[in-house]
């Protein structure tokens, strides 16, 4: 297979081992706009040696990592077998499930993949109000302190309350844990959360227009399958994959794609927000209206 090289302008590579979680979240990003992501039946999962090969082949830009996510990428029994033979730095975002434990990274012959200079925990642990006790986290990611690069992340969710973040701040000071938000991005209430740069990108109807995109993260989903945004991975517009982490030869599209989804975009390719160097005022995609379509 030959090498898969990403435009140095890429900000971010997105693993979706599984489209499986332990948590509920009612405000889960792969639900938006009635996509189904989590617990879908028939999905296809790569095995770890299938994603190793397919990892390895990948010509990242410089810092950036791939970064292991889902649902809960530890729910993907093989991504230890990923973490010690994967050739490229590692972020995770997960909400740390139960049956992990220190011993799970103390026997991996490796830690390399963690070690990275990066302006915030790469091991981002999420924090969901009423899904998982912020207690419990970071005791048991101050547990995990001293060998890893891992902090805890709260959501941002307007029913999260100034008490209960600082209540949240104490305790992970006391610990010695990095405490930092996560912004929320949807609708709550009837009012929208997260800035975004294209108005009725996210209104969860298709707005009749036919536009071109491009996209500078590459999200993969658990069959390998390489996607040019999250909107088409979460509805499982597998007609419009790019191509597959697998194929023999796999490029980029030159130009930008046409798509009719625009309306159902999701938030987190149209927000505005940092890039992986922490600098504000990026956003993924890069929309231009192609024609009017018919609705
Ligand atoms: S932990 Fe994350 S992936 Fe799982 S349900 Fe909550 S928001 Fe969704
Ligand atoms: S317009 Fe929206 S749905 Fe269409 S490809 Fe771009 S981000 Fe995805």
């Amino acid at each position: 297979m030959k090498k898969i090289i990403l435009p140095q302008d890429y900000d971010y590579v997105g693993i979706y081992l599984t489209d499986k979680c332990f948590l509920k979240c009612p405000y889960c990003i792969t639900s938006h706009h009635g996509s189904r992501f989590i617990g879908r039946e028939g999905s296809a999962y790569l095995s770890p040696e299938e994603w190793v090969r397919g990892l390895n082949r990948l010509v990242l830009p410089k810092d950036v990592p791939v970064s292991l996510q889902g649902g809960e990428p530890f729910l993907y029994k093989g991504i230890w077998q990923i973490l010690e033979n994967i050739e490229h730095k590692v972020d995770i975002m997960t909400a740390l499930p139960p049956h992990l434990t220190r011993e799970h990274f103390l026997k991996l012959k490796t830690l390399q993949w963690n070690q990275r200079q990066a302006p915030y925990p790469t091991i981002r642990v999420s924090f969901h109000k009423g899904q998982n006790d912020f207690k419990q986290l970071i005791e048991r990611i101050a547990g995990l302190n001293d060998i890893l690069s891992i902090g805890l992340y709260y959501l941002t969710h307007p029913s999260v309350s100034q008490e209960e973040i600082n209540a949240m701040k104490a305790c992970a000071k006391e610990k010695g844990v990095e405490f930092r938000a996560k912004d929320f991005l949807g609708f709550y209430e009837g009012k929208m959360y997260g800035e975004l740069k294209y108005p009725g990108s996210v209104d969860g109807k298709k707005q009749g227009v036919m536009v071109a995109c491009r996209n500078t993260v590459m999200p993969v989903g658990p069959d390998g399958a390489i996607y040019l945004c999250h909107s088409d991975l979460y509805f499982n517009r597998r007609d419009r994959a790019l191509g597959h982490i697998l194929d023999e030869t796999f490029e980029f599209p030159k130009e930008h794609v046409p798509c009719e989804n625009f309306g159902l975009c999701s938030e987190c390719d149209v927000k505005i927000k940092n890039n992986h160097y922490q600098q504000f005022g990026y956003t993924s995609v890069d929309i231009k209206v192609a024609q009017e379509a018919s609705r």
